[in-house]
């Protein structure tokens, strides 16, 4: 199978999704199950930017049990229903860049969660530094409307 990656390439004792999945990072988390974790991008496209991702290292979605790959976009799915309800997005994407040429910064597979509005309709985003507080307001917003 053909390599995707190089530079970002590290182990699972070193992986940065790996940490946030161990409880080894700090993250802004809003949905886990015993597969896959979600947690907001510190660098967002817009509020309430989520990565959803499984627990099991592996640098692409290639890498991953093909039975662990419908279970990842159903929980992105679950995931995106919260984001749009918590932040009032009119849309989302799903974004899944596999491999450094695809700007994949981080080499443990992900699914992007974009909540967008009309006014992004076309444009392209530029990534958000939101200050800690309205990270946290945010996924507590996500786990709420996650709640069943
Ligand atoms: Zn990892």
């Amino acid at each position: 199978m053909k390599r995707l990656f190089n530079s970002a390439s590290v182990g699972p004792d070193r992986c940065i999704f790996c940490k946030i999945v161990r409880g080894d990072l700090p993250s802004n988390k809003v949905y886990e199950d015993a597969h896959y974790l979600a947690f907001l991008d510190i660098n967002p496209f817009s509020k309430g930017h989520t990565l959803v991702c499984p627990k099991e290292h592996g640098e692409t979605i290639w890498d991953m049990k093909e039975d662990e790959i419908g279970g990842l976009f159903l929980a992105a799915s679950k995931v995106s229903k919260a984001v749009v309800e918590a932040t009032g997005a009119e849309g989302f994407r799903f974004v899944q860049n596999n491999g450094e040429a695809a700007n994949q910064a981080v080499a443990h597979v992900h699914v992007h969660v974009i909540p967008v509005m009309m006014e992004h309709k076309g444009k392209t985003m530029n990534r958000l530094k939101l200050d800690e507080a309205e990270m946290q307001a945010t996924a507590s917003a996500i786990r709420t409307a996650m709640a069943p």
